[in-house]
């Protein structure tokens, strides 16, 4: 008889993963180059080390080493609050009465509550092994800001988060934590930046955006010395930090002779999900397995299920370099949406270029029933997962109930990539019945792609 698996798939401290993962040099396409804005040439690291740490822009550039060893300095901190626990979910097989396995992997363990954490504890440690004093960044729903605060408390570097407005008159909270970490944490717009000042003077009374934010960090960053701006999600980099994730859980499935047929991931920017698959995908682009993979985005700002792909500003300031990517226009503004970790236009473009080349499938779910996942979840499997995480497990029930219908056994493994103890408003809302599900029109949807720049390479077919 097969030996049962155990709820908690475990790996030692020796069996733990020392390496990150690039997947783009196992890509047959490599995702396209990033543009400068002004010259419309590949960038160079040149080009980029005035704004990220040099390491950094070293490893965004990088498309052909396979390996990186993660130095000692990272392990460190890793080993804190790491290998993140890989569940076997006995009793959501059990509630959905399902012959598929389900597994997930946990990455809400640590106090910040998501997997950001994993990409902000190198980038702090780069920038203090390069001399420098201070970072920035700008945070909207504030997993980020909460990582990266962390990250630079354990480091002793200084930190200015610029939090949307909004959100953070709406999640106090989040700042406290930032706070207790020792972070500035400025509402944006602010009086602190010259674009903040101009964007107050047009609009007094508004609430910010992650782009205005974006733009106040960047200026911050430029002009303050010993200083760089540092960013969460979608880069090269933070998908190479980010596949921690998917080497542990390879690492522990391979332990027990267990081999996924479909593995599942919410994306926002694309980095945890990029990070999950990155080994099991480069198995697959080299022909060893045929596990498939989803990306499950909001239905409210769905960039890789509608949007265009196409050289696209990381920011609605319209000041960083140009990424190919599938995008909604930096200029779309998602509807109020309490998965904020995933209102952003754009996407990974490691993510888009697999999506293109068939080897990456994508759906988009609306609130109201990601929410009632997340409840049915919580209700067996005891943790309160955040919405953002919660795309996943919509995906991974309807695939698990598929598999009752048609008697298959398909082992299934999604990315639990926090907990939503700080969105206790989008609960409140989904009890209260008052949660909306807001779908843009193709007419909204037309207004974003407006906003994507009429350059040669946007014009010619790809
Ligand atoms: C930021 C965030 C996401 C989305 O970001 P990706 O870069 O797409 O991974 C998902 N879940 C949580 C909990 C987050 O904080």
């Amino acid at each position: 008889m097969a030996k049962k698996i155990p709820t908690r798939l475990y790996l030692s401290e020796e069996e733990q993963p020392r390496y990150w993962y690039n997947l783009r040099a196992d890509m047959k396409a490599k995702p396209d180059p990033i543009l400068h804005p002004g010259t419309l040439k590949p960038v160079t690291a040149q080009d980029l080390e005035p704004v990220f740490c040099k390491e950094l822009v070293k490893q965004e550039l990088d498309d052909d080493t396979r390996l990186i060893e993660i130095p000692e300095g990272i392990l460190e901190f890793y080993r804190a609050y790491r290998p993140a626990p890989l569940i076997r979910a006995y009793f959501l097989e059990k509630e959905l009465d399902t012959p598929a396995e389900i597994y997930y992997k946990h990455e809400g363990t640590n106090t910040s509550g998501s997997h950001k954490l994993n990409s902000a504890v190198p980038q702090a440690f780069y920038a203090r092994e390069e001399g420098l004093e201070n970072l920035t960044t700008e945070t909207g729903a504030g997993q980020w800001g909460s990582a990266l605060a962390m990250a630079t408390a354990f480091y002793r570097i200084g930190l200015t988060v610029y939090m949307v407005k909004i959100s953070s008159e709406q999640k106090p909270y989040r700042k406290a934590l930032m706070e207790t970490y020792g972070a500035k944490v400025l509402a944006s717009p602010s009086e602190t930046t010259e674009v903040g000042k101009k964007i107050l003077a047009e609009n007094p009374g508004t609430g910010g955006s992650l782009g205005c934010a974006i733009s106040e960090a960047l200026e911050t960053a430029m002009k303050t010395p010993k200083c760089r701006y540092v960013l969460g999600s979608v880069l090269n980099h933070v998908l190479l930090h980010q596949s921690i994730i998917g080497q542990e859980t390879k690492a522990a499935l391979d332990k027990y002779g267990i081999k996924p047929d479909l593995i599942i991931g919410c994306a926002g920017g694309g980095s945890n999900l990029g990070g999950l698959i990155a080994p099991f995908m480069g198995e697959r682009i080299a022909g060893k397995s045929s596990t498939r993979f989803i990306a499950v985005e909001p239905a409210s700002c769905p960039s890789l299920t509608r949007g265009r792909y196409a050289y696209d500003f990381g920011d609605t300031g319209k000041t960083t370099p140009l990424i190919r990517m599938a995008t909604l226009g930096s200029g779309f503004i998602p509807s109020p949406n309490h998965a904020g970790g995933l209102r952003y236009h754009g996407m990974s473009s490691i993510l888009t270029r697999l999506h293109k080349d068939g080897y990456l499938e994508a759906r988009s779910e609306i609130q109201s029933d990601v929410f009632q996942a997340a409840v049915r979840f919580a209700k067996v499997e005891g943790i309160l997962p955040a919405p953002e995480s919660s795309h996943a497990i919509k995906a991974a029930i309807d695939e698990a109930l598929e598999c009752k219908r048609t008697g298959e056994k398909k082992v299934i493994v999604f990315g639990l990539t926090g907990t939503g103890y700080f969105d206790m408003t989008a609960y409140i809302s989904y009890h209260a019945g008052s949660m909306t599900d807001h779908v843009p029109t193709d007419e909204e949807l037309q207004r974003g792609f407006g906003t994507i720049p009429d350059i040669p390479q946007n014009r010619q077919p790809v």
